[in-house]
């Protein structure tokens, strides 16, 4: 990354807002994803695998494994996407989580979330093998990463915390403040910016006055699915704003309805405050894609041999 275009001069007046092109540093990384695995089957290896269990059919769901396993045909990885149906018990999913288990050839394991209501996401993430666990929720690697030591670092913050170290953003001593506490996104990100030596504060639907806080932000992340929630008198001149929020609208045009999708922030009018914004879609989107792709490959390592488990 040129620092001309990603770093911001100290002290000087924000102009408007570096727009953190996620959709480029995504394919960035995807390009060498492909060049290593290309170099790992020129040595006869096997492939890298990822296999996604998708239970029964939420059209987001649908939408995302589909371009999970799409990303991973076009860097090498063989990948699978097994569909369930929405009746499938609980136990018959740990079966099917299992199985994936015990395949040698298997390295990272998605159980696509949501699920539906009677099955228990947290006795799902317990089934996982912990090394094949690329999504990161397993107890003992939500474990390993809260203590600063992690195996897998969860494909969302990975992807956040890559964007701001490729544009240059300050994380040592800075205040992130983060909107949401998911286990996927808002949880795992505190922990790591935690352990970049970030003060961090986690907000969540019942956090008294919210823009009190997010104004107080050298960088804001906000992770909650609510178009519109983050306007500019919420963020402070200067810091970098991470929209993760995906929420898709209709919208007429032309007299047509068309959906797109939409983040959390009011992305033009807070551009002009901020001093980085990621846009959506084209921000965080693609890199946690990319990040998936590469926890695919650190589990392929560690399985072969090829780094330290
Ligand atoms: P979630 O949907 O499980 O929960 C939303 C969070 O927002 C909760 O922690 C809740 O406390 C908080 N919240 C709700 N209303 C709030 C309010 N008014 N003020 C402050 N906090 C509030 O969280 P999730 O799974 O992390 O998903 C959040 C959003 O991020 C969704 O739009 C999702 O689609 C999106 N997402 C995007 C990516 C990506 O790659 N860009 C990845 C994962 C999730």
């Amino acid at each position: 990354m040129d620092p001309a275009v990603g770093e911001k001069e100290e002290g000087s007046q924000p102009q408007g807002a570096v727009v953190i092109d996620g959709k480029a540093l995504a394919q960035g990384l995807r390009h060498k994803i492909a060049q290593t695995v290309g170099e790992w089957i020129r040595q006869g290896r096997r492939p890298p695998a990822l296999s996604v269990v998708q239970v029964g059919e939420i059209p987001a769901s649908t939408t995302y494994v589909s371009h999970k396993v799409r990303a991973c045909r076009e860097c090498g990885i063989r990948s699978e996407h097994i569909r369930l149906p929405a009746t499938v018990s609980q136990q018959e999913l740990i079966a099917a989580v299992d199985q994936l288990n015990r395949d040698p050839e298997v390295d990272g394991i998605i159980v696509q979330l949501p699920l539906p209501d009677h099955i228990d996401p947290h006795a799902v993430s317990w089934a996982i093998d912990p090394e094949k666990d690329v999504d990161c929720l397993h107890p003992e690697n939500f474990g390993l990463l809260a203590k600063g030591t992690p195996r897998f670092v969860s494909c969302t913050p990975r992807g956040i915390l890559h964007a701001l170290t490729e544009y240059r953003v300050p994380i040592e001593g800075a205040h992130v403040v983060v909107i949401g506490r998911s286990l996927i996104v808002g949880r795992p990100l505190a922990l790591l910016m935690l352990s970049r030596s970030a003060t961090v504060t986690i907000c969540h639907s019942r956090t008294r006055d919210l823009p009190t806080l997010t104004r107080q932000a050298d960088i804001l992340v906000s992770a909650v699915g609510r178009p519109g929630l983050i306007g500019p008198e919420m963020v402070r001149p200067g810091a970098a704003v991470v929209d993760v929020g995906i929420t898709q609208i209709e919208v007429e045009e032309g007299g047509r309805k068309r959906k797109r999708l939409v983040g959390d922030v009011k992305f033009e009018e807070v551009r002009s405050v901020a001093g980085w914004i990621t846009p959506v879609p084209g921000g965080v989107g693609p890199l946690t894609v990319a990040m998936l792709l590469l926890n695919t490959l650190d589990a392929y390592r560690m399985r072969e041999g090829l780094a330290k488990k």
